[in-house]
């Protein structure tokens, strides 16, 4: 970076006020911008020194020592513990990217409005894609590969992307001449906006390919395979970096999102890593005590204890027997929420016996009552 003179760059002098380096920087960015056929590299040095000389303090760090050093400040060198914030990388100041995005509100105004279709020779990031997929208890709890055809937008491949009839080409809008925008006053204060003719693309298609229309794109169903791993949850979300809809102009792809559907299971159910259920007793389980052998989400069966004088709705936990942890390692637990049974019919042998228990009880229950 150093040896490059900013103010040569703009054009300015070293003394230059502020808005005469942003009178400067509009009519250089206008005149070198990419989409009205300027050089992408001039547009980035144009880029690097307004980023700089428009900081007041990156300025006066650049007038100091000839560079910006992003935050890295040598030792020694400068105003100790003064900093930077949000600068380069090491070996100073890095021009990140040349997306109009990142422009900001400075080509908000020059540009009005006009982002959408003169953005199309920029790097752009593909867009996210969502799918859903319906599991059963079993495959959200143990994992599943499964297929999912997924709709993207893919780079038409009769014409690569161009959106002319192979053998043709697109030719420059002659309204706008290529910028994509036309511009309505003078000076600082001209208003752009998106060119109508051509859509903002700068350029105009006469012979449009027929297989994408003149898109560029056609829709396409991509089967792939997707790995959802155990202990996926109803409702979660996975993300697959990467696997959503490519970019253009040498962007990123976008990413894949699938979300996750849980089937309901006959007596199990989830709460995160912990998996649920109701275990029926009768009354004299519950008062007397026993052992019940129970199926565990894994498919394995344990022996649970029921103590002597258990209460409807007590619940016994299995540590590690629930669904394996999305994040982290192990499983959750298995909470077995015991349900006395009550019966709705009783023989007449039934009611007498219980008759007979209840008459020789020895305890009153409603004791606390008044
Ligand atoms: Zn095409
Ligand atoms: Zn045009």
């Amino acid at each position: 970076m150093a040896g490059k003179d900013y103010y040569d760059t703009l054009g300015v002098a070293k003394t230059a006020t502020a808005d005469e380096i942003k009178k400067a920087f509009r009519k250089q960015a206008r005149k070198h911008h990419p989409d009205a056929g300027g050089s992408e590299e001039k547009f980035k040095e144009i880029n690097e020194a307004y980023e700089v000389l428009s900081d007041a303090e990156k300025r006066s760090q650049y007038d100091q020592f000839g560079q910006y050093f992003g935050g890295n400040v040598p030792p020694g060198a400068g105003p100790q513990g003064a900093g930077w914030p949000g600068g380069g990388g090491a070996g100073g100041y890095t021009y990140q990217n040349v997306d109009l995005g990142d422009l900001g509100g400075l080509f908000g105004d020059l540009f009005s409005g006009g982002m959408g279709g003169s953005a199309r020779s920029s790097a752009h990031r593909g867009a996210d894609l969502q799918y859903d997929v319906t599991l059963s208890f079993e495959e959200a709890l143990h994992g599943v590969s499964t297929k999912v055809e997924l709709k993207r937008n893919e780079t038409c491949a009769v014409c690569h992307g161009t959106g002319a009839k192979p053998g043709t080409s697109p030719t420059t809008c002659p309204t706008c001449k290529g910028s994509g925008h036309v511009t309505q006053g003078q000076g600082l204060f001209g208003v752009s906006r998106p060119c109508q003719r051509c859509g903002g693309s700068g350029k105009i298609i006469e012979n449009p390919c027929a297989t994408c229309k003149g898109k560029g794109s056609v829709v396409k169903l991509k089967p792939i395979t997707v790995n959802v791993p155990p202990g996926a949850t109803d409702g979660g979300r996975l993300r697959f970096k990467g696997k959503g809809e490519p970019g253009t102009g040498g962007g990123p792809a976008g990413d894949l999102y699938v979300v996750t559907h849980v089937k309901k299971h006959p007596y199990y159910s989830r709460d995160g890593a912990d998996v649920l259920m109701d275990l029926p007793v009768t009354i004299a389980e519950a008062v007397l005590g026993t052992e019940i052998t129970i199926p565990t989400p894994d498919g394995q069966k344990v022996k649970l204890k029921i103590a002597e004088g258990t209460s409807d709705g007590k619940v016994y936990k299995i540590p590690g027997k629930g669904a394996p942890k999305l994040k982290g390692k192990g499983a959750g637990d298995l909470r077995v929420r015991v349900h006395i049974a009550i019966p709705k019919k009783l023989s007449r042998e039934q009611k007498e016996l219980l008759q007979k228990f209840d008459a020789a009880r020895n305890d009153d229950v409603r004791e606390h009552i008044g």
